[in-house]
């Protein structure tokens, strides 16, 4: 049996987690930053690095216990080194390095983006590679070409806001509290379409043909803007709440089914923070049934959060990869650092 640590610091979110043999969770503590951020509607790095090193001792001593197993059980320490903040990213990576040292175990340093991925193995039986990694959070809309654990390469990215981003923009010009995502959806689902109602903002990225596959949110927002203004006497917000999706997660599924007609792959796994969304996930079942193919996305909506399960479940691939680095790692802010090991 191998018991494995994950530990979660990249941004809003302090977590930490053991895991048995990279599939069963046996603790997972997850502390969010959102009320010390919410007054600025925004991530602050420097808040976030404070709160993280307030946090992690006590969620460690917590999971410990709760787990039921001592630090010299563990087999191996993984740690998120890339891409996040620094200054948070350095907390987490911290810690990892004084288990190391002091109990000598082995320290796994993370993609966060290939663990938001990684994690539907805490729910089932990894898929045969390669998948079609579609990562929708705070930070990216991407998708990735997924070969093999610590193997990933880009496929689509965003050209400018991150579908996360957007929630959270349009939601603060509706007035809605942060971060949007939740309230944004909830305005939606309350909103009663008329029959034959078009919608009032264009189709995104029209221009794109069938190769040329990217994300580009800025302009659905400014498109938002613009009908808001319009009808500012009385904002009609769950209509807006609702169209905004539909044009959003449009984007989403025709780029999936571009990425399927590009590369031949289909095994879809779609993760990140905005997978939280019913309707998307909604979106991504039709289109599962439109476009045959396979699709996984963390059930649980704590997967899809940034968190520490994530993490030691990836881990314990690389661990059993023997892909370990020393207590000199770095860690960074790029989503394309490469770990000297
Ligand atoms: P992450 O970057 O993975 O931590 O995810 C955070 C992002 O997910 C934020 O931009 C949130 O607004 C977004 N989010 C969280 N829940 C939802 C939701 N139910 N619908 C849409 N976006 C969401
Ligand atoms: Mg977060």
């Amino acid at each position: 049996m191998a018991y494995g640590l994950g530990i979660e610091s990249s941004c809003d979110e302090t977590s930490v987690a053991i895991v048995r043999d990279g599939k069963d969770l046996l603790s997972l503590k997850v502390y969010s930053q959102i009320e010390s951020h919410s007054p600025y509607r925004g991530v602050v790095p420097e808040i976030a690095s404070r709160a993280h090193l307030e946090k992690i001792n006590s969620l460690l001593a917590v999971s410990m216990e709760e787990a039921g197993i001592n630090y010299s059980d563990l087999d191996y320490v993984a740690v998120t080194s890339y891409p996040g903040l620094v200054g948070s990213l350095m907390i987490g990576a911290q810690m990892a390095r004084c288990i190391s040292l002091v109990y000598g175990i082995p320290i796994v340093a993370v993609n966060h983006l290939e663990a938001h991925l990684a994690v539907i193995g805490l729910e089932r039986e990894f898929p045969a590679f390669p998948w079609l990694g579609v990562l929708l959070s705070g930070g990216n809309s991407s998708i990735y070409i997924y070969k093999g654990f610590g193997d990933l390469e880009i496929l689509a990215d965003t050209q400018d806001d991150s579908l996360g981003e957007a929630f959270d923009k349009v939601s603060a010009v509706l007035n809605l509290p942060y971060p949007g995502g939740p309230y944004l959806e909830a305005k939606a689902k309350a909103y009663q379409l008329e029959k034959g109602e078009g919608n009032p903002f264009p189709k995104l990225l029209k221009e794109d043909g069938e190769e040329k596959i990217r994300f580009s949110y800025s302009g659905l927002k400014t498109a938002v803007l613009y009908y808001l203004r319009a009808n500012s006497e009385a904002p009609p917000v769950e209509k807006i709440s609702y169209f905004f999706q539909k044009t959003a997660f449009e984007l989403v599924t025709r780029n999936i089914r571009k990425a399927i007609t590009k590369t031949g792959i289909r095994t879809v796994v779609a993760a990140g923070g905005v997978l939280a969304n019913g309707t998307l996930r909604e979106s991504l079942e039709a289109e599962k049934e439109r476009s045959q193919f396979d699709l996984f996305y963390p059930q649980k909506k704590i997967y899809c959060t940034d968190n520490g399960a994530m993490v030691a479940c990836l881990g314990y691939q690389l661990w059993k990869q023997k892909s370990f680095v020393g207590l000199d790692f770095k860690v960074s802010p790029k989503r394309n650092f490469e770990q000297i090991i």
